[in-house]
């Protein structure tokens, strides 16, 4: 409901509520400490809506969101607080989520400041440590937002969501709208705040050659539902769906031509009213009658890769080890 995400977007402190909601549909997905999982899917298959959710922003109708094997449901008081701290997201567009009129000082400083993880008279020190860890001149400390390019501006999201130092960040589209070298550089930056403050990530992209820098574990999505997920090198090696499959052929494309991504032929149908069986089908060069009535369970085919489809990997082979479900 449009207006719950509304309330509760302006409850998390965005300045836009969240695009449409769109319906997960027996999506399981865990995380473990420390972990980066890159989340790869068109606009439209349901990622943000499941960051959304996993930052407990967004109330799940049916099922559960554990931390350290806790509904987050259940929560209440000073370890609500606690749970809401410890997740940051960071979104796409840091220039409509960054007051134009305050300074970064009051920016980044808001947080702790409220949340009395900074003394008043410490604030200005706490935010030139973090302007320091993020790649900024604390010397820029008194500008305003304009002041700083799309590069940096990214910078001054990342510090703001690490000053109430959380343990986990999701990162929604976070480089999207960023030139390629300087996506490289703020991912860069992730991978080595990743490693300095043991953060576990969770990376939402709809380009899987940029999360494959920074992702342990990748999971494909397409319309509401998890198709694939597997390390990334196995995805990158040997990827089984023909979703992920067409993802992958269009990299080499999206190079020569400079595009960011064009999308797999075929339009992306409504995640309101999905095609009956496999969602992929009316796109899928390898559908067969079976697809279009019968839902393919995402399934192991071996310990640490799941797939959801009747062939493997389109060789016509029903997939060997069968028989673990992983979601719904
Ligand atoms: Fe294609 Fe069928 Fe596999 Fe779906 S289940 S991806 S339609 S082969
Ligand atoms: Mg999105």
């Amino acid at each position: 409901k449009p207006d719950l995400a509304e309330r509760l977007a302006m409850r998390a402190g965005l300045a836009s509520p969240p695009p449409t909601v769109h319906a997960l549909d027996g999506v399981s997905l865990s995380i473990d400490r420390g972990e980066v999982v890159g989340l790869v899917g068109e606009s439209g298959c349901g990622k943000s809506t499941l960051g959304r959710i996993v930052a407990g922003m967004l109330p799940v109708t049916s099922g559960t969101v554990s931390r350290e094997g806790r509904d987050i449901a259940t929560l209440r008081g000073a370890e609500e607080r606690a749970m809401r701290l410890a997740t940051q997201i960071i979104f796409q567009d840091p220039m409509s989520s960054l007051n134009p009129r305050k300074k970064v000082v009051d920016i980044i400083g808001e947080a702790p400041r409220l949340h009395g993880l900074a003394e008043r008279r410490d604030v200005r020190a706490t935010v030139e440590g973090l302007m320091a860890q993020v790649g900024l001149d604390p010397a820029m400390i008194d500008r305003y937002p304009h002041q700083f390019s799309g590069g940096q501006r990214q910078r001054i999201g990342i510090a703001r969501a690490l000053a109430v130092n959380p343990d986990f960040l999701i990162c929604d589209e976070s480089i999207a709208a960023l030139d390629v070298s300087i996506q490289a550089q703020v991912i860069n930056l992730l991978v080595k705040l990743r490693q300095d403050l043991s953060l576990t990530l969770l990376f939402i992209s709809h380009d899987l050659s940029v999360v494959r820098y920074i992702s342990d574990r990748v999971v494909i999505m397409y319309l509401g539902r998890v198709v694939e997920t597997a390390p990334t090198d196995r995805i990158f090696a040997a990827a089984r769906h023909p979703y992920t499959q067409a993802l992958l052929e269009e990299i080499p494309r999206i190079d020569r031509r400079g595009h960011r991504f064009s999308s797999v032929k075929g339009e992306i149908p409504s995640p309101v009213n999905p095609p009956q069986g496999c969602h992929f089908h009316p796109r899928c060069p390898l559908a067969m009658d079976r697809c279009r009535v019968e839902r393919p369970v995402l399934t192991k085919a071996s310990p640490d890769h799941a797939v959801a489809c009747h062939l493997d990997g389109g060789t016509g082979r029903p997939l060997t080890n069968a028989g673990v479900k992983t979601g719904d």
